[in-house]
């Protein structure tokens, strides 16, 4: 019967240490309930739990909330041999019971029994120690567990904070190509459709190739590097793209540009400019001391060269105006009806000296009867004679059939004037820029040619004030084709 009553005990306590140890969250709430238990199992006149050097973490009854050094050393003995001992207190019976899970020490439970302690309460609280003992490790890998979550948290957020810091736009993409991660910058700028498509594109491309891509991008005035890098993340493919704006760097690449051209530029003219005077003032100065020793034939021959060097620099200084009228919008047109063919004609023959001096043939071509154009004459002249003359310019030395044919033809939409040679030609890469200004390419640079880097940018701009374009076929070392594209009635819409 006493048995029957002590068991009963024994379960209601075990059912009241299952259900609060269900409840804590923490290992202050589990040592809390530990003592209250043990104080009612054991009757006890004080309980504690300390840590493994005898700190006590928690303490119930009547007892100083530090050791004393003789208990000290015996929670020293019982955790280093991992046993349980006894001694005699003041009120009953002492008892230390080390907290441990696979031979690690948790803490000790150590507290006083009014009384002497019962062998059966003993066994008890061995058992509940070490259930405890197994909560204690779990709550503390819980801890752990949840200290180490917060860190990882903590770190992903401050690395989240640092991308955000960033002036580029930065997104991870996955194989659906829908982002996985952006910092704020791409959230920002995700909004216009186009920057989707752009990031889209990369994306594709790096999971085509599988290799590092880097692209430049215009978008509403604005310069973009793009640049889509491969990724790997638990197993799945995904691919970083970055997007920098780089508009600035682009416009200081200009301007420092456009400043080299200008530098070269009037090294460039002075040189034009030095080689008709000079020769203007050698002639006259032998002109006037040598009056007496020349025939006519000679005088007359000297006087040519000096009259024809002189309309050189003429030409030299109106194109030098007319490109300060074009940076001035001050280039206005005086349109006449004409018939192309006979401008033509008339260019063709007033190039003849100079294509004969560098051993090139000047052709013809009519495509089309349909060569009546309103226009300034005297401005589509001029950019005739800029194109046929860099035709004879930039031939090649050492072909013996170099010619420049001026084909005339025309569509329903335009009349076409096309100035072909079999030149140098012009390499890919620069076709674009031959049209800027002061822009001179390959051996034109050390003044083996003549020129000042004005000409296609002053024929451009006249064909485009008649509201024509001006376009380029080129192949090094096979030649050139401009096409210059009057467009049929844009000039009866104009007046
Ligand atoms: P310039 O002839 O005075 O240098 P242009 O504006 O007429 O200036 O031409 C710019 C550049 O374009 C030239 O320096 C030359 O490199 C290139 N270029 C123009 N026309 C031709 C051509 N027909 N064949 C090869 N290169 C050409």
């Amino acid at each position: 019967m006493l048995q029957d009553v002590a068991s009963k005990k024994i379960f209601i306590l075990f059912s009241s240490f299952i259900r609060e140890m269900s409840n804590v969250r923490n290992p202050e709430d589990l040592m809390k309930a530990l003592v209250r238990i043990t104080t009612k199992l054991a009757n006890c006149a004080w309980v504690s739990v300390c840590d493994p050097n005898g700190n006590v973490k928690f303490a119930q009854g009547n007892r100083d909330s530090e050791l004393s050094e003789e208990l000290k050393s015996m929670v020293h003995w019982s955790t280093q041999n991992l046993t349980p001992s006894y001694l005699p207190g003041e009120q009953g019976t002492i008892f230390i019971y080390p907290l441990s899970k696979a031979e690690k020490i948790i803490g000790v439970m150590i507290g006083e029994s009014l009384g002497e302690l019962p062998i059966e309460s003993a066994d008890t609280m061995r058992i509940l120690a070490f259930l405890s003992s197994t909560v204690l490790e779990n709550l503390e890998l819980y801890v752990e567990l949840e200290r180490q979550h917060n860190a990882v948290e903590e770190t992903l957020r401050y690395m989240h904070e640092i991308l955000n810091t960033f002036s580029q736009m930065i997104v991870a993409v996955g194989k659906d190509l829908k982002p996985v991660f952006s910092n704020i910058r791409y959230l920002d700028q995700a909004k216009n459709p186009l920057f989707e498509e752009e990031v889209k594109k990369i994306v594709q491309k790096v999971f085509e190739t599988g290799t590092r891509q880097i692209q430049e991008l215009e978008m509403n005035g604005n310069f973009y590097s793009i640049v889509g890098e491969k990724l790997e993340y638990e197993g799945e493919h995904q691919v970083l793209v970055t997007l920098a704006d780089i508009t600035n760097t682009k416009e200081l690449e200009r301007l420092k540009n456009i400043d080299k051209m200008k530098t070269e530029f009037v090294a460039n003219v002075s040189h034009e400019l030095r080689t008709p005077l000079s020769a203007i003032k050698a002639y006259s100065e032998t002109l006037i001391s040598s009056i007496d020793d020349l025939d006519n034939a000679t005088m007359v021959d000297f006087l040519k060269t000096i009259y024809n060097e002189s309309l050189h620099l003429e030409r030299l200084l109106e194109e030098l105006l007319d490109f300060s009228r074009i940076e001035q919008h001050m280039l206005k047109l005086e349109r006449t009806t004409f018939d192309m063919m006979d401008l033509v004609r008339d260019v063709v023959h007033s190039m003849q000296e100079f294509a004969k001096s560098r051993g090139a043939e000047l052709l013809v071509e009519q495509e089309t009867q349909d060569t009546l154009i309103t226009a300034d004459q005297r401005r589509i002249r001029q950019v005739l004679i800029n194109l046929v003359s860099n035709g004879i310019k930039y031939c090649k030395k050492d072909n013996s059939e170099k010619y420049v044919k001026v084909i005339v033809q025309s569509s329903e939409d335009f009349l076409t004037v096309v100035v072909e040679d079999n030149g140098v030609g012009i390499p890919k890469q620069i076709q674009e820029k031959v049209f800027e200004k002061f822009f001179r390419g390959g051996s034109s640079l050390n003044y083996e040619i003549e020129g000042t880097g004005l000409g296609l940018t002053i024929a451009k701009e006249i064909v485009e004030l008649h509201g024509g374009q001006i376009r380029l076929e080129s192949e090094e070392q096979k030649g050139s084709r401009f096409f210059v594209d009057f467009p049929r009635g844009a000039d009866k819409h104009e007046a």
